[in-house]
């Protein structure tokens, strides 16, 4: 609550409050140590000399009371008002007002008030015992003494404030320009305006903290162009189908087409192509929400491959592709994973080899096992990437030929996908690729994943 409350000060306010503190607090310990240490030393030295300036009284006291009492009174007044002091004498030890012989100045009480010392006097020969009482010459001396502290570190102490202000004002400037530049800017950037930047100016630490809300409103004008882009690609994707098939069947309607199994087919095929995009669409969503359901269990790749050979070797062999499958049979190659997920990896990197792959061209589907690594690699004889495209080939809708006809490809969410199912399971996936020579994927799969065998879906 109270820090709360500080919060709402200004930076510039708390850091002036400060300063002052700090001065106030050197000041005045410097100021209470000197008072401290000069006390002290001249507390025994005063009290020193004044003992000494009374020892010779007692002597005189004492030979006029011997001697003669009646002019004791008088002598005392005398002495006690060259020295500026009282002096109290008493009969005996007892120091009450019956006893008392001589006192130079009866308003006072006994004992001696504060502010005044008591010095006895030494009065040999005699019954009577004496004191000197004078105000206290330490206090009186420390309360001028103080006065001229103050003075002396008045001017200072307004001199390091008056810096100490100064500095801060040049401090706060170049903390509290940028941050209330980056509030504004955070104002703007929230309303909208997200190819706003600030300058990475001041201090390390207020430097850094601009570069990462650039970066940060980097990040969110980069997403907020890849959602207008979804947007857009599936708008674009669902049109082409959509038109097909609606055009088909106002056609029927209209009896220009006949509804034979040709027309059936080609409208099934859209729906099932609008199917696939709904479905990768919505793969992608979970991923993007880290919630791809995994169902972990052992897989076997050797039956993995096996079964996406069985898959694609037909349409290989109407191509006029060889489609080759190699895993060794020395070493077991089973690991953690979901079967499913992982069949829809390699049916999306075959499918796309096949696509890419002109007929007499080949293709290998290879496992193997290095330490605790299992690695799967897809490598074809197609067209390849170019080194321009090739790192944006995992983003989602990229395609390395944005013209290409529908029929031709997928949805251009095939790869990235790919991505997200593999590092949900702990493991990458690479691509290389040569123009006009062929593309080799390149997946490595963690032998021991973690217990994950519970069904328990990955942090993807
Ligand atoms: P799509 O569904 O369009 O195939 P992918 O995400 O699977 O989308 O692939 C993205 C792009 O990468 C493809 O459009 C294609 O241009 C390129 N690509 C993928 N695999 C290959 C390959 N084996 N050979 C050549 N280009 C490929």
């Amino acid at each position: 609550m109270k820090t709360q409350r500080l919060g709402r000060v200004s930076l510039w306010v708390q850091l002036v409050f400060a300063v002052g503190l700090a001065i106030a607090v050197a000041v005045g310990s410097v100021a209470y140590l000197f008072h401290r240490a000069v006390s002290e030393q001249y507390a025994s030295q005063i009290r020193g000399q004044v003992r000494s300036e009374v020892g010779p009284l007692g002597g005189y006291l004492a030979s006029v009371a011997v001697v003669d009492p009646s002019a004791l009174q008088s002598f005392a007044a005398e002495l006690a008002s060259r020295e500026g002091a009282r002096i109290v004498l008493f009969n005996g030890t007892t120091q009450n007002s019956q006893n008392k012989v001589v006192d130079t100045d009866p308003s006072q009480s006994w004992p001696p008030p504060s502010g005044f010392l008591s010095f006895p006097l030494t009065l040999r020969g005699t019954t009577l015992t004496g004191y000197f009482v004078i105000p206290d010459p330490v206090t009186s001396y420390l309360r001028q003494y103080d006065a001229a502290l103050a003075r002396t570190l008045l001017l200072p102490s307004l001199i390091g404030f008056l810096v100490g202000l100064g500095i801060i004002l040049l401090l706060t400037r170049r903390i509290v320009r940028p941050l209330s530049s980056m509030t504004n800017a955070a104002r703007r950037v929230g309303a909208g305006e997200l190819s706003l930047r600030v300058p990475e100016v001041g201090p390390p630490e207020v430097a850094a903290l601009a570069l990462e809300f650039n970066t940060m409103a980097s990040r969110l004008a980069e997403s907020q162009e890849l959602r207008q882009a979804l947007v857009a690609d599936v708008a674009h994707e669902l049109r082409t189908p959509l038109t097909v098939v609606r055009g088909y069947l106002e056609a029927i309607r209209d009896h220009l087409v006949e509804a034979d199994s040709n027309t059936i087919n080609t409208i099934f095929d859209e729906t099932i192509h609008l199917q696939d995009l709904v479905n990768d669409l919505q793969d992608l969503a979970q991923a993007d929400a880290q919630e791809l359901r995994l169902e972990f269990g052992s897989v076997d790749l050797r039956q993995l491959l096996a079964s996406a050979r069985a898959e694609f070797s037909l349409e290989a062999q109407n191509k006029g592709v060889e489609l080759q499958v190699t895993v060794p049979t020395a070493r077991l190659l089973v690991i953690i994973g979901d079967a499913r997920r992982l069949a829809q990896v390699l049916h999306n990197l075959l499918g796309n080899a096949l696509r890419y792959t002109p007929a007499g061209g080949r293709i290998q589907l290879m496992a193997a096992a290095a330490g605790n690594v299992a690695r799967i690699e897809v490598r074809d004889t197609g067209t390849g990437i170019s080194p321009e495209d090739l790192p944006f080939i995992f983003d989602r809708f990229y395609r390395v030929d944005k013209s290409r006809a529908r029929g031709t490809g997928g949805s251009g969410l095939g790869l990235t996908i790919a991505r997200r199912i593999i590092e949900a399971h702990h493991g990458t996936i690479e691509v290389g690729s040569e123009l006009g020579a062929g593309t080799t994927f390149t997946i490595d799969l963690p032998m021991q994943a973690e217990a994950k065998a519970d069904n328990e879906p990955p942090v993807a």
